[in-house]
C-alpha cells in the first residue's frame, strides 16, 4: 500500500501529453492551448469613444458652457476623415474611432444641442476623458494566453479578438470504460436474482463528461481472464482504459493478473485511502490502464483524486491538480484511523469563512450520501475524530455545482 501522493506522482509521470492539433474556435473551449497566443493588433486598435457624445479638442476650450459648431457625425464602424478644430465638436457614438484633433468625448447627457448646428458642452472635461487609448487594454505582440492555458469562455473572446479562427490546442486523451463484474446487468434488462445494475457506467460517464473528458462506455465484462483480455484488446484505440471492479483480493478479482499476463507493467496496486484502496495502475506503451474499485463511491472518489489530474495533464493543462481549501467543520466526525479518508461534505460560507457540513455516509457503496454533497473533506490517517469547529481540508468535487440556497 502506497500513500496517495505517491500514487498520484506515479500516475502523473506515466501519463503522456497528447499531441498538438488544431480545432475551430467555436469548439476550442475546454482544450488547453498548445502555443502561446500573441496579440495581432493593439486593443483597442484605435482611440475609441467610450460614450455617446461629442468629440472635442478639450485642451483648447477656455470656458464652459462652450458653444461649438457640430462638424460631423461618427458612428461605430466608421473612421472619421475630418479634423476637429478648436471651435468644433463631432457627434460620436460609443465604439467609434476618435477623429483627428479631438482629445476627449463629452457624454451626451451633459451637452445641449441648440438645433442651429451648434452644441453647448455644459460641463468641463479633461484630455482623455471617455476615450480608451489605442493599445491601452492590450498591446500588440504581447503574449495574451500561454501554452497550457485551459480555454474558458472569456478566452474565446480574446482568441476571436486576435483573429484565431482555428486554435492550436493539445488533443484530449481518448478514454474507454469497461465495467467488470459477472453480477452486472444492463439498466434496461429485467432484474435477475443475484444481479445488480451497472450503475458505475452512468455515474462515471456523467462525471468525466462534466469535467470535459467524455468516456466511451464499452459495456459489461464478465469476471474471466479471457473476457477481460478480449475487452482490453478491443480498446486498442484508446489512450487510457478505465476499468471498474475486479481489483481487490477476491477469487474473481482478475484485473491485475490479466493485465500482467497481457504484458502490462503494474505500477500501483493499493493506495492508503478510504474509500478506494484497491487502485491498479498498469502501462504498456503507449497505453495506460487504471483499474478502479468496483464500489460506486470508491470509483467516483478515485476518479476525482487520481484520474482527473492525470487526464488534464495528458490534455496539456498547465494546472492539472485538484485545488484543496480549508473549511471549518460543522459537525463532529469519527474515524477508523488506519487510512486517510475522503468523506462527502457540503460547502457553505458565512462572513468570509468557508464551512463544510459532513453528509451522513454509509461507506463506499453509498451514492445516496452524495445527493447534496459538493466536496470531499479529508480526515488524515491516525486521527480518530475531528470535532465541530476544527479546520479540514476540502476539495470541491469537480463538476458538482454548489446547490443554490443550500448551505445547511
Ligand atoms: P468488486 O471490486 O468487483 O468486488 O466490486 C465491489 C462491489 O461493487 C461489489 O458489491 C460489486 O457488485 C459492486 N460493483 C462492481 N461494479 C459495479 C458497477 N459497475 N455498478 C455498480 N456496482 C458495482
Ligand atoms: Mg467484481
Amino acid at each position: 500500500m502506497i500513500p496517495m501522493v505517491e500514487a498520484q506522482r506515479i500516475l502523473m509521470e506515466l501519463g503522456p501529453v497528447m499531441p498538438a492539433t488544431t480545432v475551430p474556435l467555436s469548439e476550442a473551449a475546454g482544450f488547453a492551448l498548445a502555443a502561446d497566443i500573441r496579440a495581432d493588433a493593439d486593443v483597442p486598435p484605435f482611440h475609441r469613444a467610450m460614450m455617446d457624445g461629442y468629440a472635442v479638442r478639450s485642451a483648447a476650450i477656455e470656458q464652459y458652457p462652450a458653444r461649438l459648431r457640430i462638424s460631423g457625425f461618427i458612428p461605430a464602424g466608421q473612421a472619421s476623415s475630418g479634423e476637429v478644430d478648436a471651435d468644433c465638436a463631432a457627434k460620436i457614438m460609443t465604439g467609434a474611432p476618435l477623429p483627428p484633433g479631438a482629445d476627449a468625448v463629452q457624454r451626451i447627457e451633459v451637452c445641449r444641442e441648440a438645433g442651429d448646428g451648434y452644441v453647448e458642452i455644459l460641463e468641463p472635461l479633461h484630455p482623455g476623458r471617455n476615450v480608451a487609448v489605442r493599445g491601452s487594454e492590450f498591446p500588440r505582440q504581447a503574449v495574451a494566453l500561454t501554452r497550457g492555458h485551459l480555454l474558458r469562455s472569456s478566452d474565446m473572446g480574446i482568441l476571436a479578438t486576435f483573429g484565431l479562427a482555428t486554435v492550436p490546442v493539445f488533443a484530449k486523451p481518448r478514454l474507454a470504460l469497461l465495467n467488470t463484474g459477472s453480477e452486472l446487468q444492463t439498466v434496461s434488462a429485467p432484474p435477475r436474482p443475484g444481479y445488480i445494475r451497472n450503475s458505475n457506467q452512468y455515474t462515471l460517464c456523467a462525471f468525466y463528461a462534466a469535467n470535459g473528458f467524455p468516456l466511451h462506455a464499452r459495456g459489461i465484462v464478465p469476471d474471466t481472464t479471457a473476457d477481460i483480455s478480449t475487452a482490453l484488446a478491443s480498446c486498442a484505440d484508446f489512450d487510457l482504459i478505465l476499468l471498474t471492479g475486479g481489483v481487490s483480493m477476491g477469487d474473481l478479482d482478475l484485473v491485475a493478473g490479466t493485465l500482467k499476463a497481457e504484458g502490462f507493467t503494474i505500477a500501483v496496486e493499493t493506495v492508503a485511502i478510504k474509500p478506494g484502496k484497491p487502485l491498479v495502475v498498469a502501462h504498456r506503451a503507449p497505453q495506460l490502464v487504471i483499474g478502479l474499485a468496483g464500489n460506486p463511491v470508491s470509483s467516483l472518489v478515485q476518479s476525482a483524486l487520481f484520474v482527473l489530474p492525470l487526464v488534464r495533464k495528458m490534455a496539456g493543462w498547465s494546472c492539472a491538480d485538484n485545488p484543496f481549501h480549508q473549511a471549518i467543520l460543522r459537525e463532529t466526525v469519527r474515524h477508523r484511523p488506519d487510512r486517510t479518508s475522503f468523506r462527502p461534505g457540503r460547502l457553505s460560507s458565512a462572513e468570509g469563512t468557508l464551512y463544510c457540513t459532513p453528509q451522513a455516509d454509509k461507506g463506499s457503496a453509498d451514492l445516496f450520501a452524495y445527493r447534496a454533497a459538493d466536496c470531499l473533506f479529508t480526515i488524515p490517517a491516525g486521527v480518530p475524530q475531528l470535532d465541530v469547529g476544527e479546520r479540514v481540508q476540502v476539495m470541491p468535487l469537480p463538476g458538482f455545482q454548489p446547490v443554490a440556497g443550500g448551505g445547511e
